[in-house]
């Protein structure tokens, strides 16, 4: 499997500021009035500086992709789905092109109203899990490009089929909250009630986990050609949880031996400890548990938007120490996740 990541933050839109650009060009040229690259290969220099100076962890609210061969499963739809939509609309279709070509045969008489007059080409058949219906999880659902289109399928999963159309018909449900109502986008979309027995789509064989959040929130495991993914966002382990049906236990043994499992890692642990109730997570104590479950890459995902990416990257420094220091001889594979990034399972 492959995974994508198109969005990785949580709560709300979080574009990189012009202070912390300012901030990451100050280091790299740091760096470079140390190591003086030779002009000719400024490109390798830029290549070979660690991804805290070259790269941004992205702004996007949470959406992944994840593919095995030709089939797709997409996952949340943060405002990251705006631009994973934009690429699997991003065919020969022109549509310039094609309203020239039409004026021209219909002697510019009767102009389409749908800009897409051969569906027959245009044919997607999508699938598409919501862990929960925050804001932040659903509110790029608008712009996925996909959903204009008549020849679109789209499933869409949930733990209630009914709760999500009634959470994206919301948001679409009066043009001064949007421009188009979601009842009329021409795209053909069922919604379901995830199968408690779980669910096999395509190549992919998917389990859930009921999580503790405000309203909730479903874990997937998503398992192909033998390997396993475990994507857990927004949730938390209660400091009362004990025993057989705490969160800590339930999700370690859901995450038993995965290859790869990404989960919330919201804030630090100091401050997870001031943010009870919030329902997130810290990565220390979620690195632990899967250290413990044998998982083999752990990303942490879901950032407060308050963080700086400077942040980020040491809250990965200290996560890896930590796991050091639990075990010298691990090789669990700790990373943040990054928007735009792609990663193997
Ligand atoms: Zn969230
Ligand atoms: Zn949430």
């Amino acid at each position: 499997m492959i995974v994508k990541f198109w969005g990785v933050r949580g709560s709300i839109p979080s574009p990189p500021t012009p202070t912390s650009l300012k901030e990451r060009l100050l280091d790299a040229l740091r760096v470079a009035l140390e190591v003086k690259p030779n002009p000719s290969a400024i490109g390798d220099f830029l290549d070979n500086l660690p991804d805290r100076l070259v790269s941004t962890i992205g702004g996007n609210t949470p959406c992944l992709e994840v593919r095995q061969g030709d089939d797709t499963l997409i996952i949340d739809a943060g405002t990251g789905i705006n631009a994973l939509g934009r690429q699997l609309t991003n065919d020969d279709y022109d549509p310039d092109a094609e309203r020239l070509r039409y004026l021209i045969e219909t002697q510019y008489h009767d102009l389409p109203v749908s800009p897409y007059p051969d569906e027959t080409e245009k044919i997607l058949n999508l699938n598409l899990l919501f862990t929960h219906t925050h804001w932040d999880h659903i509110q790029g659902f608008p712009f996925f490009t996909p959903i204009y289109r008549p020849g679109t399928t789209l499933d869409i999963y949930g733990a209630n089929g009914q709760q999500i159309k009634e959470a994206l018909s919301l948001q679409q449900s009066t043009t001064s909250l949007f421009p188009v109502l979601l009842e009329n986008v021409p795209a053909k979309i069922s919604f379901h009630d995830f199968p408690p027995e779980g669910l096999k789509i395509g190549p992919f064989e998917i389990e859930s986990l009921a999580l503790p959040h405000p309203g909730g929130s479903l874990a997937f495991k998503i398992k192909s050609q033998g390997k396993t993914l475990v994507f857990a966002t927004d949730y938390e382990f209660a400091g009362s949880e004990a025993g057989a049906d705490s969160t800590e236990l339930k999700l370690s043994r859901f995450i038993d031996l995965a290859d790869v499992f990404i989960s919330d890692t919201q804030y630090t642990y100091l401050e997870s400890m001031t943010k009870e109730g919030w329902g997130h997570s810290s990565p220390l104590k979620v690195a632990e548990m899967a250290l413990h479950a044998g998982v083999k890459q752990f990303f942490l995902f879901h950032y407060d938007p308050f963080y700086s990416d400077r942040k980020l990257f040491e809250m990965l420094e200290r996560t890896l120490s930590y796991t050091n220091l639990l075990s010298s001889a691990h090789s669990m594979a700790i990373n943040l996740a990054i928007e735009g990034r792609e990663i193997v399972v």
